[in-house]
């Protein structure tokens, strides 16, 4: 199914190079992701430019693969490489391996070809064991140091690599656990309170619980160690949080990740030493100012774990003055070389800096449009490259609401946290992931409230409006993962304490418990008690005219991503819209046409659905008739608002397609109130509906079929449609009507003949009535495999296509539309379905089909007009696939329109880049 392309993959190279060197020697560089992933391509690179990267290796994803086509295990060489290149390592650093008197620490990292923040594991300070540990102590000549990045190693390796952890999200981590003990009883608070010899006993008792709960000792051979780093760092490519993640990214699980192991290089010596993470721009607003934070004295670990808070960066100005200036050098190169604004982690190892990482940043919708437009206009990038780089779906960030500017005014305000990922958010509380995602199958909104969050909170998260965490700052994990899933996020609340015991929030005098509603500002930080409407975004007032586009700088950026996409699209972009009010908000977002008016949706408002049911429950023709009647002037009075609204742009109506159990009442007081409502007997009623009682109703009488049976209805539908456009056209302020016919579910021409045959009988009788010529076209909704694969048979009557990718999907995969919900979630784990069907095309078989279907059709009618309207048509990797099969639209929601019409632009560059 849908998989990224990657031309340099790594399992189509044959190379038996396993370990590629980064520092004095490099062997790798940037474009090298799909074989060293995105951290250890990064590495290389910035080694390559004399950036200051402590020396390491990366073993390549194809080792990933290796390791899990072969049991869990390596191919014959990687030892004697991996020797090879510590040996590299221990000479650029003047230090020994598992060396008594200088030893050589490293770190063992995760890198895929995509960044998976937090997702994969990470061992660092390998290499310290009962006799190193004294070697760091002398060399250092900090004893305190030493233990503590000693006992640091032991619990992370005990987690990640021999799986000692708490049970449950409720329990403390056990090594937590034990250290907050010995604090506990030797009366201190913080961490760095301990001494050495306290340290060195708080080893001692973490590697009893080790021995005590895996009955196996903490290894003390270097090289075991690193081994089994190298392991747990592979064996977490298929851990349940990166599997989520995959899911939720569309990253295939065949692309592995590449272990890198680096030089150890400490902030945590003293005060001349620090550690912290830096954006070159905001990530949150896309602002260019230095944006990040740092603790000094500290390892990097505690900057993004949010135990605790850190410092902003442009306090370091002050404080590392010279390291700040170099920090800022490196900002702009980093920037003016990868061409994309950065996020990079760095160390001060006694006064000296080094930069661990760098990649491309997360950032919100806002900062990726702000960022793209700004580089454009510095240079940095050209226009075409800059709108590649703005995911499509980031626009919609812009069109998101924000709280009713007074109902926030007049809420009562509990506290400020950190403004983490922007919008406005409410929800009832959730303390823990499970809770969250079981309110949210209730179908309420949830705000997910932690001290702080972890990996596993990600599929809570998923399931909240938004994240509110008391500890952390803007780069913890909370803030990091909430800005990539487009989640309103404040973070950092300190005033706010969370008991999980008695499920309660306080702050400043506020108590509020589980279930409860909360607001949270994410553009702000300022968090709420109780429930705040929210308002429509900057971008939607500009375009309803509420507000002046020159007082707004987002409208501003939105225009000029949107000025630029109309330029390089090809697709044209239309909308499903069944009202006016829609079509004209979808004229306001850009679209040029609609694409699918579901005249059955036109029913379901008041008192109409009732002489819907009236016509359906119609047991001949005359009582039909009589039905029909009454629904055609409200019909026409639709068709004549939706011509209007769209101004003369293409119309595209399909004819009656309704599941009949859509329209039927359920109940037996609505079918009472019915059957009282059209003077019918109750057991008429019952009957009739008993009769129309289908097993499946989606495979029943439906689309097509309908107006087969009954011919009274196309003929009403096809009389409303011409007559409207005859009034629309010779009304007032006459406009020019291109109505498109479209007839539902067809799977035969003779179908498809049938139903024409009434539309072109009842457009000649009305404009002749009308003395008027309407330029109308008839098509067919391309929905069922049978049509597809007899396209060339059904383009003899079609003048237009338009794939109904959602019953395409349905029928094609033999997986209901509705009932699908059982089982999505096993095959999503098991990663069957790279993503949900129904919403991101089946290229290789839903896909293959339209394929088909297109070439036959043109080999009928070569100018036979292509569209696409099922959901998909506003996924932008769909829309990317309608504009390489050569479709002429795709028809979305009018939300969508905006993104359909980046996506469409990009998927044509991309196609214009393919082409060379
Ligand atoms: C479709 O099947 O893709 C379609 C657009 O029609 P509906 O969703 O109304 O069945
Ligand atoms: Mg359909």
């Amino acid at each position: 199914m849908n998989q990224k392309s990657d031309t340099s993959k790594a399992s189509s190279q044959k190379s038996t190079k396993y370990v590629y060197n980064f520092g004095r020697q490099t062997d790798g560089n940037a474009t090298m992701r799909a074989l060293l992933g995105g951290k250890g391509a990064n590495l290389a690179e910035m080694a390559s430019i004399g950036l200051p990267v402590p020396p390491g290796f990366t073993i390549s994803t194809e080792v990933c693969t290796y390791f899990y086509e072969h049991d869990r295990s390596y191919p014959q060489t990687l030892a004697n490489d991996v020797k090879q290149a510590i040996a590299l390592v221990e000479e650029q650093m003047g230090r020994e391996f598992g060396g008594r008197d200088n030893p050589l620490l490293v770190s063992v990292r995760s890198g895929a070809r995509d960044s998976m923040p937090g997702m994969m594991d990470t061992i660092l300070n390998l290499g310290l064991n009962d006799e190193t540990v004294e070697g760091l102590a002398s060399i250092s000549d900090n004893p305190r140091f030493a233990w503590d990045c000693y006992r640091r190693f032991i619990q992370m390796y005990g987690d990640v690599v021999m799986g000692v952890q708490a049970p449950d999200e409720e329990t403390e981590d056990p090594f937590h656990a034990l250290l907050d003990e010995m604090k506990k009883h030797l009366g201190k608070e913080l961490d760095n309170e301990l001494t050495a010899e306290e340290l060195q006993e708080l080893v001692n008792r973490y590697k009893q619980l080790i021995l005590n709960t895996t009955g196996k000792q903490f290894p003390q051979d270097v090289y075991e160690q690193l081994w089994g780093a190298v392991g747990a760092v592979f064996g977490s490519w298929k851990n349940d949080r990166a599997i989520l993640y995959r899911q939720q990214y569309g990253i295939p699980a065949e692309w592995g990740t590449a272990v890198n192991i680096q030089a150890m290089v400490f902030g945590n010596t003293g005060d001349d030493s620090g550690t912290g993470v830096a954006f070159t721009r905001d990530p949150a607003t896309g602002e260019k100012v230095f944006y990040g934070e740092y603790l000094t004295n500290a390892q990097g670990e505690d900057v993004v774990a949010g135990v605790r808070t850190p410092k902003p960066i442009a306090a370091m100005e002050q404080e590392l003055p010279s390291n700040y200036a170099d920090l800022e050098k490196v900002r702009n190169r980093l920037e003016e070389h990868f061409k994309d604004m950065q996020d990079f982690e760095f160390t001060i190892e006694a006064g000296r800096l080094f930069i661990l990482q760098t990649r491309n940043g997360k950032r919100t919708g806002l900062a990726a449009i702000r960022i793209a437009v700004e580089m454009n206009r510095e240079e940095l990038l050209d226009q075409k490259t800059a709108l590649l780089k703005i995911p499509a779906e980031s626009v919609d960030s812009l069109l998101v609401p924000v709280f009713d500017a007074k109902a926030e005014t007049e809420a009562q305000l509990i506290c400020k946290g950190l403004a983490a990922g922007p919008g406005a958010a409410t929800g009832r509380i959730a303390f823990t992931a499970a809770q969250a995602e079981l309110e949210a199958r209730k179908g309420n909104k949830v705000i997910l409230c932690r001290a702080e969050t972890s990996p596993e909170d990600l599929k809570g998260m998923l399931n909240s409006q938004g994240i509110l965490t008391t500890r952390g700052g803007v780069s913890s994990h909370a803030a990091l993962v909430a800005r990539q899933l487009g989640k309103v996020c404040v973070c950092g609340a300190g005033d706010i304490t969370i008991n999980y015991e008695k499920k309660t929030l306080s702050a400043n005098g506020v108590v509020l418990r589980e279930g409860d509603y909360i607001s949270i500002n994410g553009t702000t930080g300022a968090v709420y008690k109780g429930l705040i409407d929210s308002a429509d975004s900057e971008v939607k007032r500009v375009l309803e005219g509420h507000m002046a586009p020159e007082d707004s700088y987002t409208y501003q950026l939105f225009h000029t991503v949107m000025e630029w996409s109309d330029k390089y699209r090809e697709l044209r972009i239309r909308t499903n819209a069944d009202t006016p009010a829609m079509a004209q908000q979808a004229v306001a977002y850009g679209a040029e046409g609609i694409g699918l008016c579901r005249t059955e949706h036109m029913f379901f408002e008041g008192s109409r659905i009732d002489d819907m049911r009236q016509m359906i429950l119609a047991v001949d023709a005359e009582q039909r008739r009589s039905a029909l009647k009454k629904l055609l002037p409200m019909q026409r009075a639709d068709f004549v608002g939706l011509f209007k609204a769209m101004e003369g742009r293409p119309v595209t109506i399909r004819l009656l397609d309704p599941p009949l159990h859509e329209f039927l009442p359920h109940d037996d007081a609505v079918r009472r109130q019915l059957a009282d409502k059209l003077g019918l007997p109750l057991e008429f009623v019952i009957d009739r509906i008993k009769a129309l009682h289908e097993e499946n109703p989606m495979l029943g009488c439906r689309g097509c079929r309908l107006g087969i049976l009954y011919p009274e209805i196309t003929e009403m539908q096809a009389q409303a449609i011409f007559e409207a456009a005859a009034e629309v056209m010779q009304g007032e302020n006459p406009l020019v009507v291109q109505p498109e016919i479209m007839i539902p579910l067809v799977g035969f021409k003779a179908e498809l003949a049938d139903q024409l045959a009434i539309v072109r009988r009842i457009a000649d009788e009305v404009m002749k009535d009308k003395n008027i010529t309407i330029k109308y076209m008839v098509g067919t909704m391309l929905e069922v495999p049978r049509a597809a694969i007899t396209a060339d048979e059904i383009a003899e009557q079609a003048e237009f296509f338009s794939f109904g990718t959602n019953d395409l999907t349905q029928t094609t995969l033999g997986l209901s539309r509705d009932d699908m919900g059982m089982f999505y979630d096993q095959y999503t784990q098991k990663e069957i379905y790279a993503k949900n069907p129904f919403a991101s095309l089946d290229k290789t078989g839903v896909g293959k089909l339209m394929q088909f279907a297109v070439e036959k059709g043109q080999s009928t009618r070569k100018d036979l007009k292509l569209g696409i309207c099922g959901e998909h048509a506003g996924d932008p990797d769909s829309i990317d696939f309608c504009h390489n099969l050569g479709l002429h639209y795709v028809s979305c929601s009018p939300p969508r329109v905006p993104i359909a019409r980046l996506a469409a632009a990009q998927a044509a560059l991309r196609a214009e880049k393919a082409r060379g």
